[in-house]
């Protein structure tokens, strides 16, 4: 099965010159979203996990499947303000735009290893800044896992020292 087919690009979206990859079209078809999620379990299927983490929203829908696919933990990545408990945060640029990220401080256990999720990588912002979350509490970052990965924006280069596994590469 070619994944792509069922990845909608729309140009110009959010901004002028961004070709936005939509994957709510893979996503609405059951059985193809699921072989995706399957297909990224045998992709990390090496990896000792203890726990995934993904970024909101879109690494929500990546991660949780294959947390469960795994039979592993899910500790959401979410922007600052919404986490209820005690958190950390740290500020990023975006492919358009500025953020800041935050964790629960208590979401994974020291030595614990995590792989990340999330749908697709482009400058590599999001995930770096996950990273170094990760990492700041202790977790030990074994991988990091994209539905799609923007191929030009060498995300990967930002990830230098962290294990990069895509279903599709533009
Ligand atoms: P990065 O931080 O790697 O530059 O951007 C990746 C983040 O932006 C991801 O969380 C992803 O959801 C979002 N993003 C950026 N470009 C696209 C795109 O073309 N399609 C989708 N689905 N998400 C995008």
């Amino acid at each position: 099965m070619d994944f792509k087919d069922y990845i909608r690009v729309i140009p110009d979206f959010p901004q002028p010159g961004i070709s936005f990859k939509d994957i709510t079209t893979l996503l609405k078809d059951g059985e193809v979203y699921r072989k995706a999620v399957d297909e990224i379990k045998q992709l990390v299927s090496d990896l000792k996990i203890d726990v995934i983490a993904g970024p909101e929203a879109r690494g929500f829908v990546v991660g949780a499947p294959l947390a469960y696919a795994l039979g592993v933990g899910f500790a959401p990545i979410r922007k600052s303000g919404k986490l209820p408990g005690e958190t950390i945060e740290i500020g990023y640029d975006l492919e358009y735009g500025k953020d800041k990220l935050a964790m629960h401080t208590d979401a994974i256990e020291k030595g614990q290893n995590v792989l990340i999720a999330d749908d697709l990588l482009a400058t590599g912002g999001t995930i770096a800044t996950s990273v170094n979350l990760v990492r700041q509490l202790g977790g030990n970052v074994v991988g990091a896992a994209f539905l799609i990965e923007l191929e030009e924006l060498n995300g990967r280069d930002k990830l230098t020292d962290v294990n990069v596994y895509s279903l599709m590469k533009y």
